[in-house]
């Protein structure tokens, strides 16, 4: 199955909740493989532990992907780069072949599940993943400032657009938990991910509250060492899924 995990805007979350979901199908046994396709901005290397590891050449013009500790098979362009901090400066063509090479010169192997991590929003690139990627199906992840406006409606109607299935909708940094009395606060207001799923009759797969020791652990590419009570809750829907 081959999965797109799409936002209508950055910084929500997305690759945080692709690194989570590949965790999670890895740890249930399933064989894994993330696609960075956020070519500009990729941190999934990072997020799964590899950013040190460098994807090797293989015959015929192709190439391997780097596994990681967990036997996640990664490709991101970061994995080609010197160094990580090194910029990728190139027009969107450029950038939407990159994404197709990933996909049809990466030697990825029998796999289960392929995760794209898909670039923000509903430009150029996304749409080279939606018409040049066999998807089965997408996730959306969004956060609830992002709810209240028209941007999830965006992504929605481009892959109804593309004719692609949603799977559902993942909201990020939903609440924080008061460390002292557990009290759920809801920093940005009353979340309208609810409303919005049914809208669109779409299932609502979470609703991941902001956790510093999350950010803690992801940055530093321990995802897999991160556990709590809304976390194992997450992981059976998307196991259900
Ligand atoms: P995107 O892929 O949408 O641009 P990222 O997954 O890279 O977003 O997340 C942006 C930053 O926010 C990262 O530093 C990540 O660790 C942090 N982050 C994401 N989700 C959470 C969360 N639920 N709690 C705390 N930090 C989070």
């Amino acid at each position: 199955k081959i999965i797109g995990i799409m936002s209508g805007k950055g910084g929500v979350g997305k690759s945080t909740v692709s690194a989570l979901i590949a965790r999670n199908l890895a740890k249930q046994g399933y064989k894994v493989g993330v696609l960075d396709a956020d070519i500009t901005g990729p941190s999934i290397p990072r997020l799964l532990g590899v950013k040190d590891a460098k994807a090797m050449g293989a015959p015929n013009n192709c190439i391997y992907p780097v596994q990681s500790s967990d036997g996640i098979k990664v490709m991101s362009l970061n994995l080609l780069l010197e160094d990580e901090n090194q910029p990728v400066i190139w027009r969107g063509a450029m950038i939407s072949n990159t994404v197709k090479q990933f996909y049809t010169d990466v030697i990825w192997g029998e796999l289960d599940y392929l995760l794209i991590d898909m670039p923000p929003g509903t430009g150029d690139v996304p749409l080279t993943v939606f018409q040049s990627l066999p998807l089965d199906g997408i996730i959306i992840v969004t956060s609830p400032q992002e709810l209240v406006g028209m941007i999830v409606s965006k992504a929605v109607n481009m892959a109804k657009k593309m004719d692609v299935d949603i799977i559902g909708i993942v909201e990020n940094m939903s609440y924080v938990k008061c460390p002292d009395c557990d009290k759920k606060i809801y920093m940005f207001g009353k979340s309208h991910s609810q409303e919005v799923a049914d809208r669109y009759q779409l299932p609502l797969l979470g609703q991941l509250p902001i956790d510093s020791e999350l950010t803690q652990l992801s940055d530093q590419g321990y995802v897999e060492n991160y556990h709590s009570d809304w976390f194992d809750e997450f992981s059976q829907k998307v196991k259900d899924i």
